[in-house]
């Protein structure tokens, strides 16, 4: 027998509300690993004590959640390319004694809308330019997205999500004002929405979106996970759109993580399934 068990988690606070446990364990249990992903709350003064405990106590890996996700880089001994440019981390990965930090946010936004679309090519209209977005904004970029517009409300924010894409990656990008209802250009192919307007519990919060400028041809996107059916969303449905929900960046970023720490491809469908019996 062997009581020993590989040990995963997440660092983030606050912790009570974080699904990502029931994904991931789901997933470890379909597929019989016997491997535990341990939720801890830890407060950004406790992060690098944290840190250096799970070197101490040989963890597989880990995720960092708000706030840690730019905080944890002190602590870790190396970055991959896109959590580099993104400058945050979401998935911490041992390679050996060393923990690299990769950031799967955006990696798993792509991966779902590539059951639908994909990027390479696209012309792109993206809401937001907090984390979430920078991170979706990266990839797109990274996965060829020919052109995104990056629409905020707050300039600075927006601009600066620009101003990296187009220092470091090939996207032509461009900041858009938003400030009444945006109408989204004919021609787009993907519009993502990726501000926190709509979450739970502000279920009923619509995004100021023209949703008579959506046409069938585009593909609409959520980054909100909870509700997975948002208002923009059905919106969308109603004009003919094909739509991705945020739940598949949720589940496909774990995918990512899990395949990190133990090599293995897990079915995102356990994952989905077990995030929706949560009835969150
Ligand atoms: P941040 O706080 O970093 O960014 C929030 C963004 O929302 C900013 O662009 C902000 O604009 C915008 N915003 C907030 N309120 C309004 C408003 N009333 N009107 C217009 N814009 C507004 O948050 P995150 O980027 O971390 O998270 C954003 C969303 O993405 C959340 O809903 C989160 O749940 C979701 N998410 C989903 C994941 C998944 O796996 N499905 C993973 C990570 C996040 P401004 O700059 O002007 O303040």
């Amino acid at each position: 027998m062997n009581f020993l068990l590989p040990l995963t988690g997440s660092f983030a606070q606050p912790a009570a509300e974080n699904p990502t446990v029931a994904m991931i364990e789901a997933a470890y249990r379909h597929h019989g690993l016997d491997w535990r992903y341990i939720n801890v709350e830890v407060a950004p003064d406790d992060l690098a004590d944290a840190v250096r405990g799970a070197r101490a106590m040989g963890w597989r890996g880990f995720n960092c959640s708000i706030p840690h996700k730019v905080a944890v880089i002190d602590h870790l001994d190396g970055l991959g390319t896109s959590a580099e440019i993104i400058g945050a981390v979401n998935t911490i990965v041992r390679d050996g004694d060393r923990l690299i930090g990769e950031n799967t946010d955006g990696r798993g936004f792509v991966a779902a809308l590539k059951s639908v679309v994909d990027p390479a090519g696209k012309f792109v209209v993206l809401f937001g330019a907090g984390g979430a977005a920078r991170a979706v904004a990266v990839e797109m970029a990274l996965a060829g997205a020919a052109r995104i517009t990056v629409v905020n409300r707050t300039a600075g924010r927006g601009r600066a999500v620009v101003d990296l894409l187009n220092r470091r990656t090939d996207t032509q990008a461009s900041y858009a004002p938003w400030d009444g209802t945006f109408v989204v250009p004919a021609g787009t192919d993907i519009v993502i929405h990726a501000t926190s307007v709509g979450l739970y519990p502000d279920i009923d919060a619509m995004p100021d979106i023209d949703t008579d400028s959506l046409t069938p041809e585009m593909v609409v996107a959520d980054g909100i996970h909870n509700p997975p059916l948002t208002r923009l969303l059905q919106a969308a449905k109603d004009r003919g759109c094909k739509t991705v929900d945020g739940l598949g960046m949720l589940v496909q970023q774990g995918v990512i993580g899990v395949k990190y720490w133990t090599g293995l491809d897990v079915d995102p469908q356990v994952m989905r399934q077990a995030l929706l019996e949560l009835n969150m």
